[in-house]
């Protein structure tokens, strides 16, 4: 009869074969797999253009969400740069706003050659942004009140003041001393164009020749420093308005904090050139966060143009 016989193996005493042999020393390398494309970034898990991280407090934020809340951190606060274009349509009634000299380009003057020609940086930056250069300006409607309102865009150049700048925002202030009306400007800006060498230093005395006249008129205009408002731009028609506004956060200032201190050879008190510092010394009027941005410069016309409508009621 036959048998089948078992041996029973004790555990743990013959030698078995390790679950993980390790390759030997002349095996080849194991291939590698195969990474999906596109994956040099670290944040693998997290699809690229849909989240930001917040440089203030660390958040990752849903871009939508961002959107929908004016490019600010629902976090902390935190003001993103955002682009004229949505900054408009946050501020005017809708379909209010009509652009003014919206195809004036600049010209390259110097005939500029550095690291690129300004014929160069001026193409790859209107091909980038879509913008002719860096400020929109237009006649809208903010609430009841019809104004004339310059958007200045930081992603053009660095916000810099060439003469299309110049001559878009003086012809923006001199069409409302013309028609009458309040003037705006959101400032930001690196400073003059230096590709443009004096034609855009003399912007700065250009449009706030405009403005003299337009004030002459008791006209108001209001100026919103955003971040960052510097050099050329802050010390012409930014620092000029009626009333001076600013975002929380915004840097403000002429030179760079390092000059400045390189210069006075002083240390620099804590939070300077910053909105909130600016604020305490009486530079500014006021902080408006962006959400509030559209109530507020509305309740400020409704202030500024009171008396003109009294007169015109009497
Ligand atoms: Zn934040």
């Amino acid at each position: 009869m036959a048998t089948t016989t078992f041996t029973k193996k004790a555990l743990g005493v013959e030698t078995v074969e390790p679950a993980l042999t390790p390759p030997s020393a002349k095996a080849p390398p194991l291939p590698k797999k195969p990474k999906p494309s596109g994956s040099k970034s670290k944040k693998r898990d997290i699809p690229e253009g849909l989240w930001t991280k917040c440089p203030k407090c660390g958040t990752m934020v849903y871009d939508k969400e961002l959107d929908e809340n004016l490019k600010v951190c629902p976090k902390c606060h935190h003001h993103f740069p955002i682009s004229s274009r949505e900054r408009i349509n946050s501020l005017v009634e809708t379909c209010t706003f009509e652009e003014m000299d919206a195809d004036m380009t600049s010209v390259d003057v110097l005939n500029f050659n550095g690291v690129a020609t300004y014929k160069a940086k001026l193409e790859e930056y209107q091909k980038s942004t879509t913008l002719k250069d860096a400020v929109i300006t237009g006649i809208c409607k903010i609430g009841m009140h019809r104004a004339m309102l310059g958007v200045m865009d930081f992603d053009f150049l660095g916000g810099s003041m060439g003469s299309v700048v110049g001559e878009k925002l003086t012809r923006l202030i001199e069409r409302a001393t013309e028609k009458e009306l309040p003037v705006i400007i959101i400032s930001t800006s690196g400073g003059a164009r230096m590709y443009e060498g004096m034609f855009s230093l003399m912007q700065m005395a250009k449009t706030s020749a405009a403005l003299a006249y337009h004030a002459q008129r008791r006209l108001p205009y209001i100026s919103v420093l955003t971040h960052p408002t510097t050099a050329g731009v802050m010390a012409s028609y930014a620092s000029l308005g009626d009333l001076i506004l600013a975002e929380p956060g915004a840097m403000i200032g002429f030179a760079g904090p390092r000059v400045i201190k390189d210069t006075t050879q002083a240390e620099l008190p804590p939070g300077f050139q910053t909105a909130e510092f600016l604020l305490d010394r009486g530079l500014i009027d006021a902080i408006v966060p962006r959400k509030e941005m559209k109530e507020r410069l509305i309740g400020y016309l409704d202030f500024l143009t009171a008396g003109e409508k009294a007169a015109v009621s009497s």
